[in-house]
């Protein structure tokens, strides 16, 4: 029989695991105390289990981790993982540092079907979604990596804008929600995580009373004849049926919550005063914040990133219209990982790599450490 990962299983999950098995419901707790909070993957060291228990546990159970490939760290303090997962495809986890926020940006899949015209994701393809304890893997790896090597910062968000539509995967994708925001779990409250969509309309219907976490929807223009151009998805499900769905999705939650729209930047695609204009109308009176991303290049793109004063533009416009915006700065460029440039593959991820192989410590199993100075040599 195989063993089922944890990492896959909510607290409703392991208690009514525990009690199938004629034990307390609280061995969940405990389990999960172990897991998440203390960061212990291994069930001989949860010392208050039971021997006979934990023999169970390890003959039924598993503790399964995404496997850590490489982590890169930029310049900026920007950390990029590259994990393998179950079926061998590579996935890329990102940690973003700024001031006190702790931010983690995770894959939902491994690639995507979407193919956007400006996100490198897009452009390898699709291999599947991401289980709930690969999902949930990405945040416990980069916690064990954060206690060994920053241990006086702690995860404080945590963002579905990695690889994949997470939409698109949404029962893993909610299901991972439980362990984050769960107290036993990571214990983020509602607002520190957040679903980032190009807009699947039927998924934004279907939060609506389900969940309450922040929304971020990756809008790029103001108009259907633009957006379609650049998020394909977006002759399916156009501009006003998603606006409608923003709409109520926020009707459903307290007065207090807004919608994220980001809205990526290309030089003479979407960056003109006149679309600025535009963009003001369309959400004149909606709870929002807009995001301006600048475009990231990658290999075999041929958009440009608008210099600065274009931004500056743009960005004066929306404000003088009343709409709450913000600049985005480009983070963890250098290690190729900003947002639309986390492909997963391994070939040429050396340069800033090195110091790592040294770096590879006792939260990585001697396999990882010898796969990961392959991969780096
Ligand atoms: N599929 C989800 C989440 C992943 S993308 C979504 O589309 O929202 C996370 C954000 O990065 C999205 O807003 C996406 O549009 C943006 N992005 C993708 N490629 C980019 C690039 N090359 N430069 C800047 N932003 C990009």
């Amino acid at each position: 029989m195989r063993r089922q990962n944890v990492l896959g299983l909510s607290r409703d999950d392991l208690e009514s695991y525990f009690e199938t098995r004629g034990e307390k419901r609280f061995r969940a707790t405990q389990l999960m105390l172990w897991l998440y909070h203390k960061l212990v993957v291994d069930f001989n060291s949860m010392t208050n289990i039971a021997a006979g228990l934990r023999q169970i546990m390890l003959d039924e159970l598993a503790i399964e981790l995404p496997e850590v490939l490489t982590v890169l760290e930029s310049q900026d303090g920007t950390v990029k993982w590259l994990m393998k997962t179950q079926s061998g495809d590579t996935i890329e986890t990102v940690l973003i540092p700024d001031g006190r926020r702790q931010t983690l940006c995770i894959s939902s899949q491994v690639g995507c079907v979407l193919d956007c015209t400006f996100c490198a994701t897009g452009k390898q393809g699709f291999n599947g979604n991401l289980s709930t304890g690969e999902i949930v893997g990405q945040v416990l790896q980069a916690s064990l990596w954060m206690k060994e090597h920053r241990p006086s910062e702690r995860l404080s968000n945590v963002v579905f804008m990695g690889m994949g539509e997470p939409l698109l995967n949404f029962d893993a994708t909610f299901k991972a929600i439980d362990v984050l925001k769960d107290d036993l779990g990571f214990g983020l409250s509602r607002r520190r995580v957040t679903v980032s969509t190009a807009g699947v309309v039927p998924g934004i219907e279907r939060m609506c009373g389900l969940t309450t976490v922040a929304l971020a929807v990756s809008l790029h223009a103001p108009n259907d004849e633009i957006r379609s151009e650049l998020v394909p998805l977006n002759r399916r499900y156009p501009i006003e049926s998603l606006i409608d769905a923003c709409r109520a999705y926020l009707t459903s939650q307290d007065v207090k919550a807004t919608i994220t729209f980001e809205y990526t930047l290309i030089e003479n695609v979407n960056d003109t005063p006149s679309l600025a204009l535009e963009l003001a109308k369309l959400l004149k009176d909606f709870r929002c914040k807009v995001n301006l991303i600048p475009f990231n290049p990658f290999p075999g793109s041929t958009y440009r990133r608008p210099d600065d004063s274009r931004i500056y533009a743009f960005h004066k416009i929306l404000m003088d219209n009343g709409i709450r915006a913000m600049r985005r700065t480009t983070r963890g460029a250098d290690i190729d990982a900003a947002c639309g440039q986390l492909v997963g593959r391994v070939s040429d991820r050396t340069r800033r790599a090195a110091r790592y192989e040294d770096g590879m410590n006792s939260v990585y199993t001697p396999a990882q450490k010898i796969r990961a100075s392959t991969v780096l040599n």
